[in-house]
């Protein structure tokens, strides 16, 4: 080795010790007779000394060093007079006698800070710098550690893990398909998958009664802070189960993860119908670290002349604690908020219940006895705001969920290093699309309808549920599953309330109906977005900084600065013509 120690393991019990450490230039100081540089590598940053006094050659020679620069220093651990508590090796420093350069470094583009002064693109086009950084290098730690907890967990519980092939078929389900053309076989197309699967499923066929795999999965969908073009799930399988079996072993496994990684223990996970919880919260994936449930008052409210209400499928509302002082530009603000269009509200409701009574924006239409009643239904208090809204039942749910997270950032009642995990189960097994008119699977086209809603299938579809399941965490879907289908002919119903004629079921999915005619066993599981899981630990919610080399918005990825043009001889042996 170039080096006897790192730069952040030497402490004050190493003084007196020859020393050879290596790592790259993060500051230089020069304070007259004595010169200080601080050098970093991955496990931390070592403060070396040069003393004018006793090496002047050697002083001179540190102070023409550049920030960057690759270093192998040689000296003597030292106490340090003036000790810096805030590092681990604070205590000690290194009295230089040797210094030599492994490389040099172009003054970098951007700081390497933790609050560095480069922009995202700079930094995403100097990724291996911006990798540099403290903080990303611990992102990237804790995914490494919960990638090597998760692997032990399975293991532990008896799931194999293996691998299966990246190169697959396009189907037209689920999001957009990345697609790769194939040489061999002119005018055919490979897709990447947007997840195992069918494969896992052929595993559970093949008897691999418990299967896991970390694994690279591609979708081509329009990105957001918490999606990538491509992300790693943690896919799970396993055979002779039910939905309560999954659910108890990724309980498992998550309470495991929060164990370990952060010394947190959780009693079992609360649970919601997915009615429940878009009736409660609006949303299937609620954020539970606080209240502020949902309160319908169509009852209390119709029939008073305030037509909104009166023509309105719902009118829902929900209690701010404390917030009766809010100020008429603080309502503006909120109402502002609602009618943002991605909130997509067209107004909203207030009644204030302040020390000096109760005052509402709709108090033409209702009396104080009738504000008050309503009042109750929310059990608010003296110096609680409750905010309404009203509207078609879906939309003003999703808009009153909006509202509810927003308050609750700004009530501070969403604290990151809080936890609050749930499983949200019977999600509907359909979802009718207005666009196109049809429906589509609501979690995938393989989700086992619940047994006594079977029948409904074929003449109430909306009304099926599924055995299937959501693990979410501070309003994030960490993961979902179901148990499967494993019946050619109920795979061959659900294709058909899919809208997918035999013919297109046997072409698209045929190896897997045929495999359901060799004995498939039972089965089910879950897939969990392994980045997502790694950005709710750390409280953040872009999984961008778990990944060591992420795309930006656009789905570039900016250092390589993929995707490219391919050259006019690659396209002629694909046998492909640009339009
Ligand atoms: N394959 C599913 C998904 O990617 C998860 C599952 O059902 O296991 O969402």
């Amino acid at each position: 080795m170039l080096r006897t120690h790192n730069c952040g393991e030497l402490k004050i019990k190493d003084v007196g010790l020859n020393v050879t450490l290596c790592g790259w230039l993060h500051r230089l100081r020069n304070l007259g007779g004595m010169t200080f540089i601080d050098i970093r590598d991955r496990y931390g940053i070592t403060q070396l000394a040069f003393d004018e006094k006793t090496n002047k050659t050697l002083c001179d020679f540190a102070q023409t060093l550049g920030r960057e620069y690759v270093l192998q220093v040689k000296g003597v651990v030292k106490e340090r007079s003036s000790k810096n508590p805030k590092m681990p090796t604070g205590d000690i420093e290194i009295e230089v006698n040797e210094i030599k350069i492994l490389n040099k470094s172009k003054i970098p583009p951007f700081t390497i800070e933790d609050n560095t002064d480069g922009g995202d693109e700079l930094r995403m086009h100097y990724r291996y710098l911006d990798l540099r950084r403290n903080i990303i290098k611990l992102n990237l730690s804790l995914r490494h550690r919960l990638s090597i907890l998760i692997r032990n967990y399975m293991n532990d519980n008896g799931f194999m893990e293996i691998e299966t092939p990246f190169l697959v078929k396009s189907t037209p389900e689920g999001a957009r398909d990345f697609v790769v053309p194939s040489r061999m076989n002119v005018g055919q197309f490979y897709a990447l998958p947007q997840s195992p699967q069918t494969f896992k499923q052929l595993l559970m066929v093949a008897g691999f009664d418990k299967y896991f795999q970390l694994v690279r999965c591609f979708r081509d969908e329009d990105l957001r802070a918490d999606r990538q073009p491509e992300f790693t799930q943690l896919d799970c399988e396993m055979s002779f189960v039910e939905q309560e079996d999954v659910l108890q072993m990724f309980e498992g496994l998550i309470k495991y993860l929060f164990d370990k990684e952060k010394g947190l223990q959780f009693n079992k996970f609360p649970r919601l119908t997915w009615e429940e919880a878009m009736r409660l919260y609006g949303s299937d994936k609620p954020d539970i670290r606080f209240g502020m449930k949902f309160v319908e008052i169509n009852d209390e409210v119709k029939g008073n002349g305030f037509s909104i209400f009166d023509n309105a499928e719902l009118v829902v509302g929900i209690c701010a604690k404390g917030c009766a002082n809010y100020t008429r530009k603080q309502l503006d603000e909120l109402t502002d908020f609602v009618k943002r269009p991605q909130v997509g509200a067209t107004g909203l409701v207030y009644i204030k219940c302040g020390e000096d009574g109760i005052k509402s924006s709709i108090d033409k239409f209702y009396s104080v006895e009738k504000l008050e009643q309503i009042a109750h239904k929310f059990n608010a208090e003296k110096g609680d705001l409750i905010l309404i809204l009203a509207g078609e039942k879906g939309k003003t749910r999703a808009s009153l969920s909006c509202l509810r997270l927003e308050l609750g950032t700004r009530l501070g009642l969403r604290n990151p290093n809080t936890f609050a995990p749930l499983w949200v189960i019977d999600f509907p097994l359909l979802e009718w699309d207005e666009e196109t008119h049809r429906f589509y699977a609501m979690h995938h086209p393989f989700t086992a309808p619940k047994p006594e809603d079977y029948e409904k299938l074929f003449t109430h579809p909306a009304e099926v549920r599924a055995n299937a399941y959501d693990l979410v965490v501070n309003g994030v879907e960490l993961g979902g599953g179901s148990i499967r289908i494993h019946d050619r002919k109920m795979q061959n119903d659900m294709f058909k309330a899919l809208g997918f004629s035999e013919e297109e079921a046997q072409n698209q999915f045929g190896f897997l109906l045929d495999a359901f005619e060799y004995g498939a066993p039972p089965h089910g599981g879950i897939a969990f977005g392994f980045d997502r899981i790694c950005s709710v630990f750390s409280g953040v919610e872009s999984i961008r900084d778990f990944i060591a080399f992420p795309k930006n918005n656009n789905g570039r990825d900016v250092m390589l600065d993929a995707p490219s043009n391919i050259s006019l001889q690659q396209l002629d042996e694909l046998n492909i013509k640009l339009k």
